[in-house]
């Protein structure tokens, strides 16, 4: 499978990094394709625990080169922090690490006004990490961005600096923040460059002469289908797209080069921040304090609920996903009854999905089917036949409901706690 794309099918979390994980020994490069350092993937293996929110999760398999592609964006101290930790735990960087020249800056005026626009809107807040994200991809958008390229030349990066201070400053002001020192910001971004300088390398040959010397190329996701800009339940989503149909473009490979999208799909639906979440749980504690999550990159409590079908398969349409990848049945193990949305009603009728924006989302009633749960610890279990007969009747009834056939069972945060379906 020479380009195989991994994303997830729900609002991010999905445990996108551990079935990255799982693959990506088998490939030559594993590249990350859109998003910041909101997103977390947490990997559990033999090096430790890893919290890594830039650096694609191939780097824990010693042949694979990883790839930060150009709709990316990058905060420098957030990146060098996390490639100190990762060479703390003997992780080789140089020559296996290269990012983009044209992915763009998280400069600390992106992040201050991603603050500032949240408390603005109060009670219809984003929920955003306040990182920079949403404002940084503005700026490359409208012509205001700042990238590694601009640093080949230190009058340019000067230039651009200059005029962006001047109007920024103007509107953190005017929205009572304080104003940021011109020679102290570049005097802390010029300090990031010569540290990542090394690692800085166009990616168009590495990815052309790949593709053709037949070198497998696996396209990593952050956040989640859901919150894509154009589909996912606007305005409560990421600054960048999401879908399959964005892992191409900023590496420079053409869209007819992937052969297999796979889905990660969690057991059930957890959401960070604001926004729509149908099938959220408010009237059992005990389910919602069971499906409720602490996020790997804010520490924020994520939502918790029941598995959405109707999200699933809006997902595996939008991207033509192959295959989905299952993760954390094993935390379904404590409940006698579970329960799964099918579908959704909107005002008496049956609705999808696409049929509604964020707001009517909301108003959304789920319909509901309750399984039996298998009650029993299955986080040793390696075989598929040897689950539950109860869960793999809930694997199947997923998969049948979302139309795509699961090839893979997650049933724990480690590497080896991976089932392969038949
Ligand atoms: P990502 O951004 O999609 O990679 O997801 P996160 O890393 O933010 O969150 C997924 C969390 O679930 C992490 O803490 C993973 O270690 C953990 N995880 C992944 N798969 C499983 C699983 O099958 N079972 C359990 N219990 N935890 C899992």
């Amino acid at each position: 499978m020479p380009v195989t794309v991994i994303l997830g099918t729900q609002w991010g979390d999905e445990g996108k990094g551990k079935a990255i994980d799982t693959f990506a020994g088998d490939f030559d490069y594993v590249a990350r394709y859109n998003g910041g350092n909101n997103a977390g993937h947490t990997i559990v293996n033999e090096y430790g625990t890893f919290k890594i929110h830039l650096v694609p999760s191939g780097i824990f398999h010693p042949k694979t080169k990883c790839l930060i592609g150009g709709g990316v964006v990058i905060d420098p101290a957030t990146l060098i922090e996390e490639m100190n930790s990762l060479r703390k735990a003997g992780i080789q960087l140089e020559k296996r690490l290269f990012i983009s020249p044209r992915s763009h800056f998280i400069m600390p005026y992106h992040k201050i006004l991603d603050g500032l626009y949240e408390e603005a809107k109060g009670a219809g807040a984003t929920g955003t990490t306040r990182r920079g994200i949403g404002p940084t991809f503005a700026d490359k958008i409208s012509y205001n961005g700042i990238r590694w390229y601009d640093f080949t030349d230190p009058e340019i990066f000067s230039g651009k600096l200059r005029v962006q201070l001047e109007l920024k400053n103007k509107i953190i002001a005017a929205l009572g923040g304080s104003a940021l020192n011109f020679e102290n910001v570049r005097e802390e971004y010029l300090a990031y460059y010569s540290q990542i300088k090394p690692f800085i390398k166009e990616l168009f040959p590495i990815v052309q002469n790949g593709l053709k010397a037949g070198k497998k190329f696996l396209l990593e996701q952050a956040m989640g289908s859901i919150l894509d800009p154009d589909w996912g339940t606007y305005p409560f989503v990421t600054g960048s797209t999401t879908l399959a149909s964005a892992a191409t473009g900023g590496l420079g490979i053409p869209p007819r080069a992937i052969t297999r999208i796979i889905g990660v799909t969690k057991a059930y639906t957890t959401r960070v921040g604001g926004g729509p979440m149908p099938t959220e749980i408010k009237d059992d504690a005990h389910a919602e304090k069971a499906l409720s999550e602490v996020a790997a990159t804010t520490g924020r409590i994520r939502r918790g609920g029941w598995f959405d079908a109707e999200v699933v398969r809006f997902a595996c349409q939008i991207n033509g996903i192959d295959r989905l990848f299952l993760t954390k049945l094993d935390i379904l193990s404590e409940f006698d009854k579970i329960k799964i949305c099918t579908g959704y009603e909107f005002n008496g009728k049956r609705v999808h999905y696409h049929d509604l924006d964020s707001y009517q989302l909301d108003k959304v009633k789920p319909i509901y089917k309750t399984v039996q749960g298998w009650e029993k610890d299955i986080r040793e279990i390696r075989k598929y036949k040897e689950l539950p007969a109860r869960a793999r009747a809930y694997v199947e009834t997923v998969e049948k409901l979302a139309g795509v056939k699961i090839g893979w069972v997650a049933n724990g945060p480690e590497r080896e706690a991976v089932i392969k379906k038949p």
